[in-house]
């Protein structure tokens, strides 16, 4: 028995220290506790059978609630200055003249026009910029629609542009990336070419320095390729290698080729980042750092059970540690990056982002306490 516990122990130091793990009780303590954690998240997740978005029904009512006695026709004036005006009269569709973004409009009008003849009269100010724009607390709410938000914001979250255009153009979506649809059937194909027995035993990254909770991963790299193949790309505000955290930029790569890893990583950039729901349909294990930012669908998704959390000031010993361990638990890895999968695969389809626009401003509708009216101001977009 003695013996076996002296293997037993010797084996596991052996495992730890290829990993460049000297202390074996840090990594032991390390390891319980992320056992416990998955055991835990896998018993209280109780999955979502409804159908057509409506699993996400529950951010709706919870981001609606500080309007609850009701929209005025002076809430809406007085939220103009946070983005555009847009009103469904009639069943047609119409906005103001001036858009910040117009790619990121348009992308948000592929799903009004859907769905306008379903709507009955009213009325919002969607905001195109990155940032949320009604922190909480500080005065009466304004009703402004944003695609992404902190529990510091009360703005109401709507389902971003880029599921169909207006997202950062890259090489190889020089228009700026959306298509949500082509490109959930681009990745699902890429991701059988690379199942998980073939994949690349490394963790993953690329994107440009958005946000310095980035840094700790791509000095990870540096230091150690054979674990983590992570790199800054260059962002339309690049001007030195000091962007790209004194390195020359690395060249963009595809979202489908991103399926060649078993480990994923996403971070916040300047809000949430588009990347999150694409990793998952790799079926690669995502590893998800800082869960501040949201956008409509983020709560409905579990730590531990759908992705891996990852602090976001976290060292890279501390990034290195959880990639170790889940090298040591592949059974492990595996489970989870398939439940993130499934869940991106059934939930977050097209439909269920016209069903969340649709459900979104009838809700709203019911709490508008004036009749909207046309006027000079709106222009006819889609009839
Ligand atoms: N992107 C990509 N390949 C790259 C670099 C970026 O597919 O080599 C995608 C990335 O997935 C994200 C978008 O381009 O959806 C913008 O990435 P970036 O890191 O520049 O900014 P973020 O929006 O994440 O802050």
């Amino acid at each position: 028995m003695y013996t076996l516990y002296i293997v037993l122990f010797y084996l596991f130091n052996v495992a730890a220290c290829q990993h460049g793990i000297g202390h074996s009780k840090i990594y032991e303590k390390l390891s319980n506790q992320i056992i416990s954690k998955i055991n835990k998240a896998k018993k209280e997740y109780s999955p979502c059978e409804m159908k057509n978005g409506s699993c996400f029904y529950p951010n709706i009512l919870s981001d609606l609630e500080p309007f609850k006695n009701g929209i005025t026709r002076e809430m809406i004036i007085s939220s103009a200055d946070k983005g555009t005006r847009y009103m469904i009269f009639n069943h047609d569709l119409y906005r103001e003249v001036k858009c910040m973004f117009p790619a990121r409009c348009e992308g948000t009008e592929h799903f009004l026009s859907k769905i306008q003849l379903n709507i009955p009269d009213v009325e919002f100010i969607l905001n195109t910029r990155d940032w949320p724009q009604i922190i909480k607390h500080y005065g009466d709410p304004k009703p402004v629609f944003s695609f992404s938000k902190t529990t510091d914001y009360v703005d109401i979250m709507y389902p971003a542009w880029s599921f169909w255009s207006g997202g950062p153009a890259i090489k190889m979506h020089p228009s700026g990336l959306g298509r949500w649809d082509s490109l959930r059937k681009s990745i699902l194909k890429e991701a059988e070419q690379w199942p998980w027995k073939n994949k690349n035993q490394k963790g993953f990254f690329r994107g440009s320095r958005t946000n310095e909770q980035r840094d700790s991963l791509i000095l990870l790299s540096r230091n150690e390729p054979e674990l983590v193949d992570a790199a800054y790309t260059k962002n339309q505000a690049w001007k030195s290698d000091k962007d790209t955290l004194f390195a020359p930029p690395a060249d963009e790569v595809s979202l489908e080729h991103h399926c060649q890893y078993k480990y994923l990583f996403n971070f916040r950039g300047v809000a949430a980042s588009f990347r999150f729901k694409h990793l998952f349909l790799c079926k690669s294990l995502v590893f998800h750092v800082g869960e501040e930012w949201k956008e409509f669908f983020y709560q409905f998704m579990k730590p531990w059970y759908h992705y891996v959390p990852i602090k976001p000031n976290s060292s890279e010993e501390e990034i290195k540690n959880i990639l170790v361990f889940f090298k040591e638990h592949d059974d492990l890895a595996r489970a989870i990056a398939e439940q993130g999968y499934r869940f991106i695969r059934t939930h977050l389809r097209m439909k269920d982002v016209a069903w969340y626009w649709e459900t979104l401003l009838l809700e709203y509708s019911k709490l508008l306490k004036y009749k909207p009216k046309l006027d000079d101001e709106l222009n006819l977009i889609n009839r």
